[in-house]
């Protein structure tokens, strides 16, 4: 059957854990080791068919650059993930695809771009146009999400997906 690897990417603290908790639980993790690395595996229906994913949920890759790379080569599609709160880790975002494209040397690759912590409206300090223009120049998908209120999160795989089968 269909079996994908998927990397979710993403500055620390952006919620790439809670995000795939609450993918792959349905709940909201609000404490998690920011220095835990794991690998989930979820069987999904999408369209009608059945496809395998493996997440793997990075962490502390700004400290380790060549583990990163390590990654995204073994990635069939990849979340890069910031947090709307933070103009810093949206600043990061084309830089992890620039390496994901250097990585599988490539003009494009899967990959699906999320601004998580949309509930967080009054912390704001990116803005949805600027995630949608920036998606748009790379030419990604774009989801803002909320891990905290599943907002848009299966949305966010089901994008990717989707992407993954057209390759
Ligand atoms: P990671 O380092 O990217 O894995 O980030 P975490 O998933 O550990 O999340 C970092 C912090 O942000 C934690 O305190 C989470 O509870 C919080 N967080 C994650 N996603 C959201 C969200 O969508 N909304 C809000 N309000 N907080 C979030
Ligand atoms: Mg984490």
């Amino acid at each position: 059957g269909e079996r994908f690897r998927v990397v979710l990417i993403g500055g620390s603290g952006v919620g790439k854990s809670a995000i795939s908790i609450m993918f792959l639980q349905g709940t909201f993790i609000s404490e998690y080791d920011p220095t835990l690395e794991e690998t989930y595996r979820k069987t999904i229906t999408i369209n009608g068919k059945c496809c395998l994913l493996d997440i793997l949920d990075t962490a502390g890759q700004e400290r380790y650059h060549t583990l990163e790379s390590h990654y995204v080569r073994n990635g069939d599609g990849f979340i890069i993930v910031y947090s709307i709160t933070s103009k810093a880790t949206f600043s990061n975002v084309s830089k992890l695809y620039d390496l994901v494209l250097r990585v599988k040397d490539s003009d494009s690759f899967p990959t699906v771009i999320v601004g998580n912590k949309n509930d967080l409206e009054e912390e704001r300090d990116v803005t949805i146009e600027e995630g949608t223009e920036l998606s748009n120049e790379l030419g990604c998908p774009f989801y803002e999400t909320s891990a905290k209120e599943n907002h848009n999160i299966n949305e966010s795989f089901t994008a990717l997906v989707i992407n993954l089968r057209k390759k």
